[in-house]
């Protein structure tokens, strides 16, 4: 069966390819792309058991990217899911008291990002080539502090393709900043803004959205593409991971075959968990999706009221990667909740541009039952990692610790015994300065980032990884600062057009 592609804002009906979808990023109209229908796995639970990952995510992404040949797909998963990461488990499950964690961060920049970054450019190259694509990609991306690192990874040094990475230059953590500035490759370029994050993604979809300027570019022999988690090569090898997680719990017989797990996301842009959704619609026998949040707590209030609104501050927190008012991806769940209407969802996504909110209807709102939305405040995901710290020796990341408290509350409240896996979306090592001063404020506070790294490995047991060992002492390559409406002509500069 072949699936096609079409945006959530396209009333015309149009569809692509996946690979003309993951060639595009963002459909022209602005919509996000997405299957005309979501495939069921054709592989049993028995069979998913004893695959490895590599071989779950064939599995898993033939039923989306089907215009893929099987060696085209194989050959990008064999040069993704290799010694890049430091367990040939990719991702390894962590039992505690409390829940299973999934631990996503085993990739070159420990966050869960590489999960898909790190197949992405092969799927774009790959993509690129059967389109015959004359043009050399352009890959624009605004991150929260983990998507910059982990497609400057991916992307550095790939042939036919350059890489510019906006962050906000106050709200990402010292260890993510030295990741991402201290990034090698002719064709990386890495720029903080004054602004936070929702500013730089808004300005990237603005240049996106802009057709002169796709002129400009395709003249001088250039085209862009998303690395974020609108394009759809990003999202479809998340899926992968639920499945292999679900399949590797009955394999060890944690759980009994068919029975139902909840999984727990800290979310931002909705993209992690929306992969777990897709999972869910693949056959696989999870029941609640668990959003967590931090602060920023725009999709809790989303649940409860039926009601997005992004009029509100802005707060930084110590989950800067959560730290997001505008989750591009929930359009993709409001489109399917719509009916798969490109109708209703241009109307929502305009009332969220003028007016900075939307409201769905009730029958819309009773398509949201899969879903459970609750938040941890910034005490509570201290809290959370000192508590778990003590109880096992294990040391969370503030994300992960945001999923963990959620996921107490959410228990606390419904009284759902069944297990659950909780993603683990970034090591420790990568918010050491938070992680540290949860366990021990006082111990920790005046100490140097590298100190703590240091001190981490001594409490934790665990080796301090590669990818920081490789940032202690690199050189700075990246040091432009620009205000968001500079993004443009930053982009033009850096090609020279
Ligand atoms: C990106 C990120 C998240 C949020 O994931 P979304 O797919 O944007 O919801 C959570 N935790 C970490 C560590 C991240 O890097």
């Amino acid at each position: 069966m072949s699936i096609l592609y079409k945006s959530t804002r396209g009333v015309d009906g149009v569809t692509v390819t996946a690979s003309q979808a993951i060639l595009q990023g963002l459909a022209k109209d602005g919509g996000l792309f997405v299957p005309t229908e979501l495939p069921k796995l054709d592989v049993t639970l028995d069979e998913l058991k004893d695959m490895s990952y590599q071989e779950t995510a064939y599995a898993v992404m033939k039923q989306f990217l089907t215009d893929f040949t099987e060696e085209e797909l194989k050959a990008c998963i064999a040069n993704a899911y290799d010694a890049k990461f430091d367990t040939e488990e990719i991702a390894p499950l962590v039992k505690t008291d409390k829940a299973y964690y999934l631990e996503l961060f085993h990739g070159a920049t420990i966050a869960f990002k590489d999960m898909a970054l790190s197949i992405l450019p092969h799927l774009m190259t790959t993509a690129a080539k059967k389109n015959n694509a004359k043009n050399e990609i352009v890959i624009l991306t605004a991150t929260s502090g983990d998507t910059g690192k982990a497609a400057l990874a991916g992307f550095a040094d790939v042939p036919g393709t350059k890489i510019i990475v906006f962050y906000p230059k106050n709200g990402v953590s010292p260890i993510q900043e030295k990741q991402m500035v201290t990034q090698k490759g002719d064709n990386t370029f890495v720029v903080g803004i004054h602004g936070n994050f929702d500013d730089a993604q808004s300005g990237v979809k603005a240049i996106f959205a802009d057709k002169a300027l796709a002129e400009e570019m395709d003249k001088a022999g250039f085209q862009f593409s998303s690395a974020n988690s609108i394009n759809i090569g990003r999202l479809v090898p998340q899926v992968v991971y639920y499945v292999y997680a679900y399949a590797k719990l009955y394999a060890n017989g944690e759980i009994e075959k068919d029975e139902k797990i909840n999984v727990v996301v800290p979310t931002g842009n909705f993209g992690n968990i929306l992969a777990a959704y897709y999972a869910k619609q693949m056959g696989m026998p999870i029941d609640k999706l668990i959003c967590a949040s931090n602060d920023n707590k725009v999709l809790y209030d989303f649940f409860k009221t039926g009601c997005y609104d992004k009029n509100r501050e802005f707060i930084l927190t110590t989950s800067p990667s959560m730290d997001i008012l505008i989750s591009s991806n929930l359009e993709r769940l409001v489109y399917k909740i719509a009916g798969n209407d490109a109708v209703k969802d241009v109307a929502l996504m305009k009332s969220l541009n003028t007016d900075g909110s939307y409201e769905i209807s009730e029958e819309m709102k009773a398509e949201l039952a899969d879903f459970y939305g609750n938040y941890a405040s910034e005490a509570e995901t201290a809290e959370e990692i000192a508590k778990v710290y003590g109880d096992t020796g294990y040391v969370l990341d503030t994300h992960t610790a945001v999923a963990s408290a959620v996921y107490g509350k959410y228990v606390a409240e419904t009284g759902d015994a069944k297990k659950a896996v909780i993603a683990s979306t970034a090591s420790p090592y990568k918010f050491t300065r938070s992680v540290m001063n949860a366990i021990d404020a006082e111990k920790y506070n005046a100490m140097g980032d590298f100190e703590l790294v240091d001190e981490l490995s001594v409490i934790s047991g665990v080796a301090v990884p590669n990818a920081i060992e490789e940032i202690r002492n690199a050189e700075v390559r990246h040091n432009t600062v620009c205000d968001a409406n500079e993004m443009q002509m930053i982009v033009k500069q850096f090609l020279g057009i």
